[in-house]
């Protein structure tokens, strides 16, 4: 684990956060600065991949797995019909602030495209 990482921390529980699924391999939580309805972050609990440039075969699996939690959570929440947005921001052209690789659902509303 990166000494200095948020989300290590988070899924280590050493910093608190609100979960929304805890599995063996991903946790969800509750981003802390919502930006619909539904924000929630899904991650690896390792540290496997700092952004989405660092996936690679060892991590097809996990990536998978990231994207199959974020649709049961909108499916139980109840939006997943109504449609809902994924997105790992990467970098600093996408506002990426967190290097521990995360994806964001965002749900309970409709998005614009293009996003801005
Ligand atoms: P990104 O901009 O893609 O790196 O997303 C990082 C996300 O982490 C942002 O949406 C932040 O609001 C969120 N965030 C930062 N610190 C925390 C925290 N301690 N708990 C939950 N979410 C956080
Ligand atoms: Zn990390």
């Amino acid at each position: 684990m990166p000494p200095e990482c948020l989300f290590c921390k988070i899924a280590a529980k050493q910093l608190p956060a609100k979960f929304v699924f805890e599995g063996e391999r991903v946790v969800a939580f509750e981003d802390l600065a919502p930006q619909a309805p539904t924000h929630v972050l899904v991650i690896p609990r390792a540290h496997v991949a700092s952004t989405t440039l660092d996936v690679d075969a060892r991590s097809h699996a996990l990536v998978g797995e990231l994207v199959e939690v974020a649709a049961g959570i909108a499916r139980a929440r109840g939006f997943a019909d109504d449609g809902y947005r994924l997105v790992f921001n990467t970098n600093a052209a996408a506002g990426q602030t967190v290097f521990h690789l995360h994806l964001h659902l965002l749900g309970g509303r409709s998005f614009r495209w293009p996003p801005g």
